[in-house]
């Protein structure tokens, strides 16, 4: 039996997960799942799975949370540290899936005790890739893209040596605003966002594929995963997010990841690595589809693509800034504090103020400085929100 832990289990990905995991469960055993707000959903599959423990990221609730696993012998528990502790549980593979860079804690307490870490939570890479890659280096532990991109390069890569590597592309639907004119852009709703063309995915993420700033992530994301020079990444639009990603070689050839867009698959390849097994996705009739359009993308629609690029060229903490100052202003606009176009000025204003306000930046990459500089940036943040509501 293996044992699995997943963070983050009542999410999207968690979801995503658990499903593969009841479909065969005899073969594994739930050391610890974690939530935040939906207690109902946690106790239920915390029964299910028979789960060792369960634990709520908000404390208040962990009344609510014992009451619902009263006589079922599933521990309870609350609080970021108990979230983190419940890492330190021996398991054999951990799902790393809360979204934002309340991640990066409970990743690298896997890490240090050498935990395979199937990676959705693409944050922690922003915040501190150095950091988590060296962290399971270190302990000897695997990190496993599942991001669907990354996932895609990965796969793309076995048996490839790196050197005859050219370029990585990953592709992007473009998400909710693709077409719509420039000129609407600033109107649009939290509702408009929130709809993915192709995805079914959390509230955040679907807007941050609205605004690009999702790709913005996985640029930097790759660069970490695969040690590549940000020059050799290249975002493609793809609208029918069937091609996740592709490698070219110095040969000319691209080898081409193509799949339904279903995150059970990228989830599936990192709990069954190195293996192949079967899983329960759609398989393409590419005769039906007929048609893969590409386009370039387009910075002046989708800034979040340069910033990225700037955040590269800046090194240091400038990704934990980046990261922190994109879910502040993520908040602000779903909290209709700003505008949706507002959001890429407040990460960029959020930057430039870090890197003139002292030596957050340039700190040296600990778990500590890290979560200080991510507090920093995020009342930076607050106060560009405030000042662009004026
Ligand atoms: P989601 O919003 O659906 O779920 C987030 C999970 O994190 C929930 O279980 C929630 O309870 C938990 N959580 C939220 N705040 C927390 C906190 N402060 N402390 C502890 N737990 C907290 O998100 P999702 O779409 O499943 O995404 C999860 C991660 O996977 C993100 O990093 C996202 O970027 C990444 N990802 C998601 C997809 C997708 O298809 N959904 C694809 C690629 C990558
Ligand atoms: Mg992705």
């Amino acid at each position: 039996m293996r044992r699995v832990s997943i963070f983050g289990a009542t999410g999207s990905i968690g979801q995503n997960t658990i499903d593969l995991i009841k479909r065969a469960p005899d073969e594994y055993d739930v050391v610890a799942l974690t939530g935040a707000s939906n207690i109902k959903q946690l106790a239920e599959d915390a029964k299910a799975l028979n789960a060792g423990i369960a634990v709520t990221a908000d404390e208040a609730r962990l009344p609510e949370l014992r009451a619902a696993l009263q006589g079922s012998g599933v521990e309870a528990a609350a609080g970021a540290q108990a979230i983190t502790e419940a890492a330190h549980r021996p398991a054999d593979w951990i799902m790393s899936a809360i979204v934002g860079a309340a991640g990066l804690a409970p990743g690298m307490a896997a890490l240090a005790q050498g935990t395979t870490l199937a990676l959705a939570n693409k944050e922690s890479l922003v915040c501190a890739g150095n950091l988590l890659l060296e962290t399971g280096r270190a302990h000897n532990a695997e990190i496993l893209p599942v991001d669907s991109e990354h996932s895609a390069v990965f796969q793309a890569l076995v048996g490839e040596p790196m050197d005859a590597v050219e370029r990585i592309i990953i592709t992007a639907s473009g998400g909710a605003f693709r077409d719509w004119p420039l000129a609407d852009l600033p109107n649009a709703t939290l509702a408009q966002a929130s709809s993915h063309p192709n995805w079914d995915m959390g509230q955040r993420i679907t807007i941050d594929s609205a605004s690009m700033f999702n790709k913005a992530m996985e640029i930097i994301e790759t660069r970490e995963f695969f040690g590549v020079d940000p020059a050799m990444i290249e975002v493609l639009i793809h609208p029918q997010s069937m091609i996740h990603a592709l490698v070219g070689f110095n040969d000319g050839a691209l080898m081409a990841h193509v799949g339904p867009p279903d995150m059970r698959h990228a989830i599936g390849y990192a709990l069954h690595h190195p293996a192949r097994a079967h899983l329960p996705v759609e398989r393409l009739d590419l005769a039906a589809i007929g048609t893969f359009e590409f386009r370039a993308p387009d910075d002046t629609r989708w800034p979040a693509l340069r910033i990225a690029r700037e955040v590269m060229a800046r090194g240091g903490l400038a990704g934990a800034v980046f990261n922190a100052a994109k879910e502040t202003a993520l908040d602000g606009f779903i909290g209709g504090h700003l505008k949706f176009t507002q959001m890429s000025d407040v990460v960029s204003r959020t930057l430039e103020q870090m890197d003139a306000s002292g030596g957050h930046i340039d700190a040296t990459m600990t778990l500590d400085n890290v979560l200080e500089t991510d507090q920093m940036a995020r009342k930076a943040a607050w106060d560009a929100i405030h000042k662009l509501g004026q």
